[in-house]
């Protein structure tokens, strides 16, 4: 196969080498200990609270047991506010623990849940906002704060994008009363399969570490309705060694983006995402808005495909208008959530992708 047709696909799974691995798990045949908080797994937790800034972090098997799982551990009841522009994962959280799930718009800005918007939609029923920091912007943290104190509102991040972001210093993931991350193979930074739950007040550690193990709190208590949601030792070696290498691979991202900027930066018909003041990124996805450009969005991800590249309509569909939420909800009543689905693609980002390879699938967007 000709380079010129080489197959790209969106995303490609960053992998620490194969020896860094081997040895990191080489003491689990001596120990036999794989799962249940072995060692790997407490020196991981240690390491990317510190990493990621904040206080406290359990790991979860994948980011979506620790969504449900923060859900449950904070006690949400009622209506939770949440935005359709995410992953199935954010509202499935809301809803597979009893909660009715609330969508309000998001900004335009940088595609985030729209605090004007949330305001206007709480009533006697919230009990909590689920924002999600898309594609590592953040939300409108201090506004979001706001409201919830005025309204006595837990806020629950889902921070699946937002691996390794910071404000001024600040991690992330310290915003709110609880955030989740995902360390799923596609993102940023991943343990194969895995996720975490980051949190400031220590009163949430007993209670989240029950409801990964089914609810046991000790040999003869069994405390609360869990679930299983360990993390095992071969994902905390993989997160160990990849933890190693995630400044270097969101390095090799930053220049793959930029090199995307130099060919994409001001042509007519394409917005790109914009910077936000004082926050540190991960570059973790790369969307373009198709608005007014001589091809619309769909027929770039055609001509993309032909030429065996992979991109992503991401995120779409809206999920109030997935078929499970349809019949309760309207895209139609978040007409900005709607109108960036429709428009939106994200391109090939990964640490290895050739700086080629992205010139390459400029040209074809721009031809
Ligand atoms: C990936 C992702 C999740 C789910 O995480 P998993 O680790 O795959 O379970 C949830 N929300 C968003 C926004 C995501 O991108």
């Amino acid at each position: 196969m000709s380079d010129e047709k080489k197959r790209i696909l969106v995303t490609r799974s960053s992998m620490p080498p194969y020896e860094e691995f081997a040895e990191m798990i080489r003491p689990l045949w001596d120990s036999a200990w794989l799962t249940n908080m072995g060692e790997l797994h407490k020196s991981l937790e240690r390491k990317l609270a510190e990493y990621l800034k904040t206080k406290h972090l359990l790991l979860f098997v994948n980011g979506h047991s620790a969504l449900e799982m923060a859900v449950q551990a904070l006690g949400l009841s009622g209506e939770v506010i949440t935005t359709p522009f995410s992953f199935a994962s954010t509202t499935h959280a809301i809803v597979r623990n009893g909660c009715t799930p609330v969508f309000a718009d998001i900004r335009e800005e940088d595609y985030t849940l729209d605090p004007d918007r949330v305001e206007e939609l709480i009533t006697e029923k919230t009990t909590a906002i689920l924002p999600v920091h898309v594609y590592g912007n953040l939300c409108q943290v201090e506004r979001l704060e706001e409201i919830a104190k005025k309204h006595h509102l837990k806020v629950l991040y889902d921070a699946a994008h937002a691996f390794g972001v910071e404000k001024n210093g600040r991690g992330a993931v310290t915003y709110g009363d609880a955030a989740m991350l995902s360390f799923h193979a596609t993102k940023v930074y991943h343990t194969i399969e895995g996720g975490a739950v980051a949190f400031q007040d220590p009163a949430f550690t007993q209670v989240l570490k029950d409801l990964k193990n089914f609810g046991i709190t000790d040999e003869e208590h069994v405390q609360y309705v869990g679930g299983n949601a360990k993390m095992n030792e071969f994902q905390a070696a993989m997160g160990l060694c990849n933890l190693r290498h995630v400044d270097e691979e969101i390095e090799k991202r930053r220049k793959v983006c930029e090199r995307y900027r130099e060919h994409l930066e001001g042509v007519p018909g394409l917005k790109l995402r914009t910077s936000q003041p004082g926050v540190k990124e991960n570059y973790a996805y790369f969307p373009v808005v198709f608005d007014g450009f001589k091809k619309n969005r769909d027929e770039v991800k055609a001509a993309l495909e032909a030429e065996g590249i992979g991109s992503r309509k991401y995120f779409y569909p809206l999920i109030n208008d997935y078929e499970c939420y349809r019949d309760r909800y309207s895209s139609k009543d978040t007409p900005v959530a709607k109108y960036m689905a429709d428009r939106v693609l994200t391109l090939p980002l990964f640490a290895s992708l050739e700086l080629e390879d992205v010139d390459r699938i400029c040209r074809i967007i721009l031809s």
